[in-house]
């Protein structure tokens, strides 16, 4: 069967691909000609997913799975949340995203946050699914490391004296919120039956 992963990062495709049995094809947005913003309007991490995925199976009539994945700050009543791309607007940038929310906390004794993400399939097995993954840890005072990308300097997963940027990236899949909902959905995917009129 083949079913769409509404990303435009190929290389989030590849990783998927790469656990799945060949009797399920990924295919990207590219993959069925989506060259359009698809609408992220939601307040809610998990609700932003459903909206990708919706999306893509009411109007390409694809099976589909998309993921949305935020930083949520306990002192910060779970900002920056969904505006974690665009924290200090307009533009998308890490460096001014992780400066405006080392400032926010400055002076804020808990330092507490996760990563959450949510991936939500649909039109897959006649059924809504979303499946999450969460890393605890906390922000720390200062920029460290260079590897990553986002919020990975300033993050220090529980059980860990480094940040995010500064570990091997397989490490960081191992215990990461994205790898933590990947594994969900490659065992939903890999488990689950489907009827052949589910999906193109
Ligand atoms: P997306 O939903 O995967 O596009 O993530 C939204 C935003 O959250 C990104 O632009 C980053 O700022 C942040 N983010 C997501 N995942 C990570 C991560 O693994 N490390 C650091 N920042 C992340």
């Amino acid at each position: 069967m083949k079913i769409v992963f509404a990303t435009a990062n190929q290389n989030k495709v590849k990783e998927v691909q790469a656990l799945l049995p060949d009797t399920v094809q990924i295919l990207s947005l590219k993959d069925i000609n989506c060259l359009e913003d698809i609408p992220e309007t939601s307040e809610t991490i998990e609700g932003n997913a459903i909206q990708k995925a919706q999306y893509i199976f009411d109007n390409y009539g694809y099976a589909c799975f998309a993921d949305d994945t935020g930083l949520e700050v306990d002192a910060l009543n779970g900002d920056p949340g969904i505006y974690s791309a665009r924290y200090a607007e307009p533009e998308k940038n890490a460096d001014n995203n992780m400066s405006k929310l080392l400032n926010e906390l400055a002076a804020k004794n808990n330092r507490k946050a996760h990563f959450k993400t949510v991936i939500a399939i649909i039109g897959f097995n006649k059924e809504l699914k979303t499946f999450e993954g969460i890393c605890n840890g906390e922000i720390t005072t200062e920029k460290y490391g260079e590897k990553g990308f986002g919020y990975d300097p300033i993050f220090k997963p529980f059980g860990y004296d480094i940040t995010f940027a500064q570990m091997p990236l397989a490490e960081k899949n191992k215990i990461g919120h994205r790898g933590k909902a990947v594994q969900k959905l490659i065992s939903y995917l890999t488990k689950t039956s489907y009827s052949k009129s589910d999906s193109k």
